[in-house]
């Protein structure tokens, strides 16, 4: 708890704003970021007593007088304030230090890992949720952990998304059963290296005893080399060859026992059924029955987004991908089929290569592009004897797809492009190609 602290929050985002607004009854609070837009927002902290300051110069308004500084995740390490702070020896802490010095009893389940991060916690959200258990979905998924607190009681389960910036400014944060999914190299330009992208990711098993369980992907290389020393029980699971939990043909076998067949799960994909083994293996430290299991595999269609199915109309199936602003993503969504795709591609030109689809689209018959990027793709299509229109928007895409498509085909959007040459952001995009999917007949 946090009681007569001089406190200087930085960044007023979701986070910030909250772990500002908790800690102002008790503490005196300063907010600061770059801009901000909403006056309301402004005025309901300026209420509670919270001095709001915008500023470019962040720097200059920080001294040695404060006690701690609460520091958006997103914001860099070699931030004045950040820097500062180290020279005055005063804690950098973040939303989710601070929330858990509230927390009653709890279990927290913390779920990190480059890729997958947001899925695996749906579906143990979903698990423990299907199962009757008292549980919270908190963190990087949208929902700051102090604007939860008073929800939360003695004896519930927190499942927390945590990002690798989330990571960096913990202290006390302990979590009782960590999943790391896998490793990519992302995010060099905040960590600098690999190297140390790695190492930080380590961190969601600081604290946590031999009473505590880590749940590691064995066919992930990096994560093994890392994991040899950790004091909690390790747990794995594994797309490839035996584990803990595993794919032995067409069913996922826990501890030889089999959970659901295949054919029980709705979403589509390899790292699909990874994610969904991390959170069986939760799910399982819970004594959740595989009956419920199964259920819940039956009823999940994805996360919003993510190779999100949409809609069967006459014998074609629609999937909305337009989380998968980059190549890799689409590879993955490419991955995860294996009938004749229509492919929809296209967005904001960062320059960037598609050279690297070429071996997943032995599968594509036909790629729609639009967007800043539509020429460029045009090209590469061409250049690779792929069928190929060009078109001006994404609902001229989608027509333009459904047509050329047969029964059989999946429709399929997942334009290895950022949406803001023409959206706000991918949420806008993929809930725009819905609307036009729906609107089909
Ligand atoms: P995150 O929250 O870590 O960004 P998401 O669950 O939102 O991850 O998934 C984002 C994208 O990452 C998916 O559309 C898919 O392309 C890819 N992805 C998801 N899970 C995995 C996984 N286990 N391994 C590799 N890629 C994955």
């Amino acid at each position: 708890m946090f009681k007569d602290k001089k406190v200087f929050v930085l960044g007023m985002g979701k986070s910030g704003c909250s772990v500002a607004k908790l800690l102002a009854t008790d503490n005196h609070v300063l907010i600061t970021d770059v801009k901000c837009d909403d006056l309301d927002i402004i005025r309901e902290l300026e209420d509670l007593g919270i001095n709001v300051i915008i500023t470019k110069n962040q720097g200059e308004i920080f001294d040695d007088s404060y006690d701690y500084v609460v520091k958006n995740p997103g914001v860099r390490l070699d931030h004045p304030v950040v820097l500062k702070a180290k020279e005055f020896n005063i804690p950098v802490i973040t939303e989710l230090e601070v929330a858990y010095r509230y927390l009653p009893e709890v279990k927290i389940v913390g779920i990190t890992g480059s890729n997958g991060k947001t899925t695996t916690t749906i579906i143990t959200y979903e698990f423990l949720k299907a199962a009757g258990l008292p549980v919270h979905l908190a963190g990087n998924i949208g929902y700051p952990l102090c604007s939860q607190l008073q929800d939360i009681q003695n004896g519930d389960i927190l499942v927390v998304e945590i990002s690798s910036h989330q990571l960096v400014n913990l202290d006390t944060f302990k979590v009782d059963i960590a999943v790391l999914t896998n490793l990519f190299p992302v995010h060099l330009d905040f960590f600098g290296t690999y190297e140390k992208y790695k190492l930080n990711k380590l961190r969601i098993f600081r604290n946590q005893s031999g009473l505590d369980v880590a749940i590691l992907n064995k066919e992930d290389k990096a994560i093994c080399e890392l994991t040899h020393n950790l004091k909690a029980k390790k747990v794995y699971f594994s797309s490839k060859g035996q584990a803990n939990i595993y794919i032995d043909k067409d069913a996922i076998v826990y501890e030889g026992e089999k959970v659901a067949e295949i054919s029980d799960i709705r979403v589509k994909g390899i790292h699909n059924y990874e994610n969904i083994m991390a959170a069986i293996l939760v799910a399982k430290e819970f004594n959740v029955s595989n009956n419920v299991i199964k259920e819940v595999l039956n009823n999940f269609a994805g996360v919003e987004h993510r190779i999100e199915f949409v809609r069967k109309l006459n014998g074609r199936e629609f999937y909305n991908d337009s989380k998968a602003t980059n190549v890799d993503s689409t590879i993955t969504a490419l991955k995860s089929f294996s009938n004749e795709v229509v492919l929809i591609l296209g967005g904001l030109d960062r320059g960037h290569s598609f050279e690297p689809l070429l071996p997943y689209l032995t599968h594509v018959k036909h790629i729609v592009c639009y967007g800043e990027t539509k020429n460029r793709i045009k090209q590469f299509a061409l250049d690779n004897n792929i069928d190929v229109t060009v078109t001006d928007n994404l609902e001229e895409a989608t027509k333009v797809a459904y047509n050329i498509s047969l029964e059989g085909d999946t429709i399929l959007l997942s334009p290895a492009c950022a949406s803001w040459d023409q959206y706000k952001n991918f949420e806008d995009r993929g809930n725009e190609f819905k609307k036009i999917v729906s609107e089909l007949s």
